[in-house]
């Protein structure tokens, strides 16, 4: 259990930044992740009254507050009519339909899990985080570094191509053992692996859509996997390619079905 000594709802972003410099302060967000991390801090940083979760549509992007819980994602229309149902997809199995009303898509970004669908997604469609401080960062960038005291404020998801994510999980809502999410645009395919178990990267880029098996045999096999208790580094590599040709088929059926 989580315990904090003060609870503020932050007016406005730059009070939200200004208490979150101090270590002993921490941005809660959905608090599904935190509740269950035994922390004991000073003051809490509440984000939900400063209008961040929504989800609108630009012309050439989707725009989507950071504290957009992953349901209103996955059941937001103009984003899986633009993107092939990836996101309804994607976030389906990640817990169940009450916990994906709670968790927000900001934490998911800021936490950079080593097991996360929503970066896996997020990267293969080349998101941009929009940090309050330092601005528009690339998520391939910002998935390297480390956690710092920055706020997530949005997430911006650019238009013009379809996705689709394949995983492997132990059972229905674990955490996956492997996933992978294919995008395709004009600039050809890019795949992202993701829970190696590890934070998700971007394996291949500008791929051909008609790869045949031994390339993915071959990506799969210049990128480190590791072990944990669902599943050996062997297994992964073992079922990376098949993830990665799976996630691109299913693209490219999105693709056409576009058309
Ligand atoms: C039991 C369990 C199973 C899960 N399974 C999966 C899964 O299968 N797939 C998957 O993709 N994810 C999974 N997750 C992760 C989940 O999707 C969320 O990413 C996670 O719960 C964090 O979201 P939250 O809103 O609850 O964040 P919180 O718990 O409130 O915060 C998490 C962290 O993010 C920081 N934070 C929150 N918002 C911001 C912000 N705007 N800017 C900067 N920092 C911020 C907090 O300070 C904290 O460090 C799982 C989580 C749990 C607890």
């Amino acid at each position: 259990m989580a315990k904090y000594r003060n609870y503020v709802i932050a007016q406005s972003l730059e009070e939200a930044y200004a208490l979150n410099q101090k270590k002993s302060s921490v941005i809660v967000a959905g608090n599904m992740w935190l509740r269950m991390c035994g922390l004991n801090k000073q003051k809490a940083i509440d984000l939900s009254a400063l209008g961040l979760d929504g989800i609108v549509e630009m012309e050439d992007a989707f725009v989507v507050g950071a504290m957009a819980p992953l349901r209103a994602m996955e059941t937001h229309e103009g984003l899986n009519r633009a993107f092939g149902g990836a996101f309804k997809k994607a976030f389906a199995p990640i817990v169940g339909t009450q916990f994906r009303n709670m968790a927000t898509v900001g934490a998911s970004v800021y936490s950079r899990f080593g097991f996360s669908d929503v970066s896996a997604l997020l990267l293969a469609l080349n998101a941009e985080v929009i940090l309050y401080k330092r601005g528009a960062v690339k998520l391939a960038e910002y998935q390297k570094e480390a956690w710092d005291r920055d706020i997530v404020v949005q997430i911006r998801i650019p238009k013009g191509q379809c996705a689709a994510v394949q995983s492997v999980r132990v059972s229905a809502t674990d955490i996956p053992t492997l996933v992978c999410a294919a995008s395709k645009s004009d600039a050809g395919m890019r795949i992202v692996l993701g829970a190696r178990p590890a934070r998700a990267v971007v394996v291949a880029e500008g791929l051909a859509p008609d790869a045949p098996q031994r390339v993915y045999e071959e990506i799969a096999s210049q990128v480190t996997f590791g072990t944990n208790l669902r599943a050996s580094d062997t297994y992964r590599k073992k079922i990376a390619p098949v993830l990665m040709a799976r996630a691109v088929k299913a693209c490219q059926e999105v693709a056409a079905d576009e058309r």
